[in-house]
């Protein structure tokens, strides 16, 4: 799809967490792109636009452009909070290669914290779309690993496509739950990895989020064995932590 640059009014502040915030835009109905793809934008600061790049959380099905993301107190980041509603940025997109593959017998995701946000895309366009164009029997796995279990993102959007994808489960691991949780706890390890996907050669792995968490899911993939060629990975270089 041809990048093409247009300007978005905000529409919607929507908290996600204590520190997690959703900004919805408009879009033209033009702006074409797919689930994964992402976008830079453009808001402005105080000596000239600030510029970052973000993941569509949106559903190409749907109706604005929405990028989740953790407030830094960054320059940007405050920029970005200060808009009003019906305050405008510029964007330009979409780019990225971080594309569902509709053809994949077994997809697991591999992710923590914001790095939801391309996946978000994806399983909502899943249901956008009842599915057209998966290959029958396709089973998808979605490993998201959270600080807390109150602080996991679309954690009932979540909810909702484990129960109406058909083939997706979704496993969270927290690191430091709460003591009545009977899931999975600390961070997502090969053992995890192991137990729940049984023959892990047979899966194709998606990596997203923040560099830290890119180094620790291709250690994973290393111990259990499995080569570059079966990973797509989404960086979200410029993420300290
Ligand atoms: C493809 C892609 C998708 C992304 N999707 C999301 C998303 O959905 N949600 C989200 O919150 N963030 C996303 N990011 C990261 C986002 O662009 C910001 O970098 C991040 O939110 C941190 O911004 P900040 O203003 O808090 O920190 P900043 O103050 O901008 O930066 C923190 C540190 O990173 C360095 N840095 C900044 N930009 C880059 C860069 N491009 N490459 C290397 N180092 C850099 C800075 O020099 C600084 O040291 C994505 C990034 C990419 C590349």
């Amino acid at each position: 799809m041809t990048p093409m640059t247009f300007t978005g009014a905000l529409l919607e502040k929507i908290p996600r967490s204590s520190d997690t915030t959703s900004y919805r835009f408009s879009r033209p109905p033009e702006y074409q792109f797919q689930a994964g793809q992402f976008f830079k934008i453009a808001v402005p600061g105080p000596d000239g636009p600030l510029e970052h790049y973000f993941s569509h959380c949106d559903s190409p099905a749907e109706e604005h452009v929405e990028l989740t993301t953790r407030l830094t107190g960054s320059e940007f980041k405050n920029a970005l909070d200060s808009l009003s509603l019906g305050d405008e940025a510029e964007f330009e997109g979409p780019r990225g290669r971080f594309l569902f593959r509709y053809d994949a017998p077994k997809i697991a995701f591999l992710t923590g914290g914001i790095g939801i946000t391309p996946v978000r895309s994806m399983l909502r366009h899943l249901v956008d779309t009842d599915g057209a164009g998966r290959i029958e029997g396709q089973e998808l796995v979605l490993f998201y690993g959270s600080m807390t279990a109150d602080g996991i993102i679309y954690s009932e959007e979540l909810d909702e496509f484990a129960a109406v994808i058909p083939g997706l489960r979704v496993i969270h691991v927290i690191t430091k739950p709460p003591e009545d949780w009977s899931g999975y706890s600390g961070f997502i390890t090969s053992d995890i990895v192991r137990a729940e996907l049984g023959d892990v050669g047979g899966w194709t792995y998606y990596i997203v989020g923040p560099p830290p968490m890119i180094t620790a899911m291709k250690t994973v993939m290393e111990q259990v064995d499995i080569p570059e060629a079966q990973t797509v990975i989404e960086g979200f270089a410029g993420y300290d932590s």
